[in-house]
């Protein structure tokens, strides 16, 4: 089934110019959950939802994750009118569906819009990780023939979320949880699983064991991080075993 089918042009007001207009969003119910990758990157069946995190007012230009949209002051509307508006082309053209490209470019627009509200390291860090995230779908989709572009993309992937690490584990150690809306048990698992993901397997430890020795993590919780250690494991095992 396309994304067409599954996604629908939802209302929103541009805080910054006061458009209003329509932005693609994932119908209830149409996401169907596949599996989790090992730092949490959650897949779903026949489609791919980070395509469809960034909303873009087509007339300014302003664009960031929904969690974001409204949050705005009179200084950062002031900046973006200068620096993103001024520079924005205008681009109507509704679209039924998001291709991995077009998707990319919007994120791109988010970067820029938070470069230039001065982001705290919460929503640079978020933004990084779907961004990453979204690199390795894009990668997973294609044939093994495109071997070039899928090498291209799964590097990109690394230094996204390389990123992503850095500005969550600031954030983690400057603001208050929620982070991303996340608890700091939550937080800990998902910078364990990045630090895993990218080899750095010391520094996965010791989120890990926050993890495992905070009363608030559930057993499903600290289940997920004992699988985390498993993976983290095995692969230093083999390394070990190549490097003979
Ligand atoms: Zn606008």
């Amino acid at each position: 089934m396309a994304d067409a089918e599954k996604v629908f042009g939802k209302t929103f007001n541009c805080p910054i110019c006061g458009n209003s207009f329509k932005n693609l969003t994932i119908r209830q119910g149409k996401a169907r959950m596949d599996s989790t990758d090992i730092d949490l990157k959650v897949n779903y069946k026949d489609l791919e939802p980070l395509k469809y995190d960034i909303i873009q007012c087509p007339r300014c230009g302003y664009a960031s994750l929904e969690r974001y949209y409204e949050r705005i002051t009179a200084f950062q509307r002031k900046d973006i009118l200068e620096e993103v508006s001024k520079n924005h082309k205008q681009d109507f053209e509704e679209k039924e569906e998001y291709t991995f490209d077009e998707a990319l470019e919007r994120y791109k627009s988010a970067f820029l819009t938070a470069r230039v509200k001065n982001a705290h390291n919460s929503e640079m860090g978020l933004l990084c990780l779907k961004n990453g995230w979204l690199f390795r779908a894009y990668a997973n989709s294609l044939e093994e023939s495109e071997a070039s572009k899928i090498k291209e993309l799964r590097l990109r992937e690394n230094a996204f979320l390389g990123n992503a690490l850095n500005y969550l584990a600031k954030a983690r150690a400057t603001e208050h949880p929620p982070i991303c809306g996340m608890d700091d048990v939550t937080l800990d698992c998902l910078l364990a699983g990045l630090c895993t993901e990218l080899g750095k397997y010391d520094e996965a430890k010791r989120y890990m064991s926050n993890v495992l020795q905070n009363r608030s993590a559930t057993k499903n919780v600290k289940d997920k991080i004992l699988t985390m250690k498993e993976f983290m494991e095995e692969h230093v095992k083999e390394e070990k075993e190549s490097a003979v």
